[in-house]
Parts: C-alpha cells; structure tokens; sequence
C-alpha cells in the first residue's frame, strides 16, 4: 500500500463512498453532435485537475464541499461516431443513480447529454420541469437533418415533458422559427422571480456555460456576445435554492479555447455551488 498523499482525480471535497453519497458527479465527455468547434469533450477532466485551485466553502450558502456528500464517478467511456450508442450508456448510468436513491450531476461533454439523463429520470419522478440557462434556444428541429445535435436537445426534452414545463434564461441565439416557439410557449423568463411557477414541481437544472459572456467564458464551442455575469448566474442558483432541485448538469466548456483556464476554473466554482443547492 503506498502511503501517499495523492493528488488524485476527483473533484475536490468529493468522498469516496459510493453508498454513501446522496449525489453522483458524472463525467460525460461526449462532443460529437457540436455544430460549430468541438473540444468539450476534454472538459471533465480539466474541471477535476482545475477544482484543487478552489475554496471547499461557499460564502453565498454558509456550506463546505464536504457538507455535500457527493461521489465523483469519473466519466463514461463512449464509442467514437455512433450518438445513439452514447445517449444508450449515458441513460443507463443515469438511471442506476437514480435506482440507488441518488442525484446526479452531470458534467458535459455536449449539451445533447441532457436528454438521456431526462429520459433516464422520467421513470423515477412525476412532475419533472427544466430550467435551462443557455445564450442560444436549443430548440431546432434539426441540423442538417440530424434531430440529436447539442442544437435541438431542448426541443427533444420538450416532446417528453412538455413545453408548459420548461422554462429558459440567458437566451439571446437562435432561429426566428425558435424564437417563435420561445414565445408560443412563453419559457423565456427575464427574473429569478419568475421561477415562481415552478413551485411544486420537480426541477432538473441544465447550464450551458455559455450563458456567460464570452469576456469571462471563453472556453466554449459556441461562444455568443451579450451574456450574463458571474453575478447575474449566481442570482438564478441562489433563487433555485428554494426549489425542488432533482438533478442538473453543467455542460459544453471546451476548455482548450480559454489559455488562461480561466473559463475551467469558473466552471469549477459553478460547480460547488450548484451541488449546494441539490
Ligand atoms: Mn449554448
Ligand atoms: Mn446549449
């Protein structure tokens, strides 16, 4: 037995019991539908090595790392250019977290993981609403005649729960023909307050790190001008944190794109705070 210490590559804070844990912290470094540049595949791994350089406690919610008992499973192991096959594995992971009484916090990869870790908890919850913060709509049909692209995984999550149960934030990218169904289906909230219709309902919380500005999240596949703050996203956790949070994920940092790893790191201490409030 060596005697260490080790400098190993979990997450910090995160403990290494299973059983125990009341969250699982999945890796899923999948980029394979992304239209524009890919990369976010090398994102799971950056974020753990990244995570040593940040505080354990969190000022916003008076909480420690390891007041969260949270596992990091490490990450998926998925076959190159068959999508199907991936979204098949990823549900399958997501659905024995939930079959163990377990949250998850999936790290992307793409954000077209979102929709296999959905379908996987649909069996396990009633009610299930999302909120998704993102720059862009997510809800194109198709891209290039492909349904399953990181491009259309809001609207694919809408043919399962509904669009009455999805709310978005940080929208300012899309198609005219999305922008009209943002507004036909009015999911485009401005204000933590406007949450408030969720009340009740069970909350999956998808951020696309590219809600962000690009100043301050340059490592992302799809950068778009006229994002929120730091701040401005903390606003929206902060308000979450009154809700019935049953899973979330934090997806598409490319973070070879962003030099000064500022970006990781960001996405690191975004991390610590959304597993506060799960
Ligand atoms: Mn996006
Ligand atoms: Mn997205």
């Amino acid at each position: 037995m060596l005697s260490g210490p080790f400098l190993d590559k979990n997450f910090i804070g995160s403990t290494e019991n299973f059983n125990e844990a009341d969250i699982v912290m999945l890796g899923m470094p999948y980029d394979g539908t992304c239209t524009n540049r890919s990369g976010t595949r090398f994102a799971p791994q950056a974020i753990r090595s990244e995570s040593v350089g940040i505080e354990v406690y969190s000022p916003t919610f008076d909480k420690n790392l390891d007041d969260v008992c949270f596992y990091d499973a490490g990450d998926l192991e998925f076959p190159f250019g068959n999508t199907k096959k991936v979204l098949e594995i990823i549900e399958k992971n997501v659905n024995d977290i939930y079959m163990s009484a377990k949250k998850v916090l999936g790290i992307g990869g793409e954000h077209l993981v979102t929709l296999p870790e959905i379908k996987a908890i649909l069996p396990h919850y009633n009610n299930i609403a999302l909120v998704h913060l993102d720059a862009h709509t997510d809800l194109r049909k198709d891209y290039l005649g492909e349904t399953l692209t990181h491009s259309g995984v809001v609207r694919q999550i809408a043919d399962l729960i509904g669009f009455e149960n999805i709310v978005q934030a940080g929208i300012r990218s899309g198609e005219r023909d999305e922008w009209k169904l943002m507004q036909e289906h009015n999911t485009l909230i401005y204000e933590p307050g406007e949450l408030s219709r969720l009340k009740d309902k069970n909350v999956f919380l998808t951020i696309d790190l590219d809600v962000l500005d690009p100043s301050l999240m340059s490592g992302v596949g799809t950068p778009e001008a006229g994002g929120i703050t730091y701040k401005e996203l903390m606003s929206w956790i902060a308000a979450l944190k009154e809700y019935n949070i049953i899973g979330a994920d934090i997806v598409e940092l490319a973070p070879d794109y962003d030099i000064s790893k500022k970006s990781t790191a960001t996405a690191c201490t975004l991390i610590r705070e959304v597993l506060m409030i799960l």
